[in-house]
């Protein structure tokens, strides 16, 4: 099947989409499967990050960078003008740390520590029609580079605004965020952003033993925390935990998530379904790099998703959405339109190229 052929048929499908979808509505679905039995992991390792002890040193980033042997940063890891904006992660960045100015007298400045919050329900395991994510046990959130079309709905769904993009890349550009360190954990070690930082600012263990320092900490220092533990119950937990003397928002922390996990909006037969309907641009790019990665996923691989897609697809897709827009306005509605503009530039580039040669 070429391109023209590929891109027909599954345009094809969308137009027909309702009535497929209940021709195979029986199909099981996807998403949703693979993380909903391990709800809760108390035993999975755990990072708690105390914005109360962090000083802004980034040795952290520096650590990270290392380990995972990513690129020189625009900006030197001791030059504090990086402070004059708030950072996002990028491809480059797995981790960084934001400058906060605190209000209340006697603080000074905070300083809040941003990477994937490894989520125990995560937003873009069960947005990923082709499995590239997946949770594990020991509490990390993985990504698998083979299977990853590149479609970039994990960078919509995420609610931490986590995933990044290797834009610069022509060929095969991938989706990056922070591993958890997934090599250390295997072998039982703390990550390299815990063990370098020179105040233990974070601590590791499993997340029952974190959320107890938590708890410890709290109760034993009530003047200087907040009563909240940020990620135990934020979209059904992370593995990811915070702790702040002020509330969460003031550190650049969303409140208004929910404790509903991630898949209590994509499981079941929607759990691919909004990009149908929604951003059905970035369906098509992604469908297309299927078909563009031949060599990398097999023919059956592509009808199997063609079918899928066409499977999930259903009246009840339009109401789940926007249900699940105003129910946890997670989606930021101008980074959608941008990647639903950059994911059309990119498809026409393409076909022109394409028609070129
Ligand atoms: S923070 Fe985002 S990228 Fe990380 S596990 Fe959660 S949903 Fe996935
Ligand atoms: S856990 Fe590893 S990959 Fe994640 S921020 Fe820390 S050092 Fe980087
Ligand atoms: S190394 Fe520790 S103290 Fe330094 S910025 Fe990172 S978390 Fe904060």
């Amino acid at each position: 099947m070429n391109r023209r052929k590929f891109l027909g048929a599954i345009g094809a499908a969308g137009l027909t989409i309702t009535g497929a979808g209940k021709v195979l509505a029986g199909e099981k679905p996807v998403m949703g499967a693979a993380v909903k039995d391990i709800e809760g992991l108390p035993d999975s390792y755990a990072v708690l990050f105390d914005s109360n002890i962090c000083i802004g040193c980034r040795q952290c980033e520096m650590g990270c960078n290392q380990e995972n042997q990513l690129p020189e940063p625009d900006v030197d890891f001791h030059d504090p003008r990086i402070f004059e904006q708030i950072r996002r992660t990028d491809w480059k960045t797995y981790t960084l740390i934001n400058q906060y100015d605190d209000e209340a007298p006697g603080l000074g400045w905070l300083y809040r520590k941003t990477q994937c919050m490894h989520c125990l329900e995560p937003a873009c395991a069960h947005s990923c029609f082709v499995k590239a994510f997946h949770k594990r046990r020991d509490g990390a959130v993985v990504y698998d580079r083979k299977v990853c079309v590149g479609c970039r709905y994990c960078m919509m769904a995420c609610p931490f605004n986590i995933p990044a993009y290797e834009y610069h890349i022509a060929l095969d550009p991938l989706v990056t965020k922070c591993t958890f360190c997934e090599h250390r954990l295997l072998e039982g070690r703390e990550p390299a952003c815990v063990e370098i930082c020179p105040v233990r600012a974070m601590e590791f263990g499993t997340r029952t033993e974190m959320l107890n320092l938590a708890r410890r900490r709290i109760l034993d220092n009530p003047d200087m925390y907040v009563d909240h533990i940020y990620g135990e119950h934020e979209m059904g937990g992370t593995n990811w935990l915070y702790l702040s003397p002020v509330p969460f928002p003031e550190i650049g922390m969303r409140m208004d998530l929910g404790t509903d996990p991630a898949g209590n909006y994509t499981s079941g037969a929607l759990g691919g379904v909004p990009i149908i309907t929604a951003f059905w641009p970035v369906l098509l790019v992604g469908a297309y790099a299927i078909a563009r990665r031949k060599d990398k996923v097999a023919k059956e691989e592509r009808d199997q998703y063609v079918s899928r897609m066409i499977a999930q697809a259903g009246p009840e897709v339009g109401r789940k959405l926007a249900e699940r827009l105003s129910k946890t306005q997670e989606l930021d509605q101008a980074a959608i339109e941008e990647e639903v503009r950059k994911a059309l530039a990119e498809a026409a580039a393409k076909t022109e190229s394409e028609e070129a040669h």
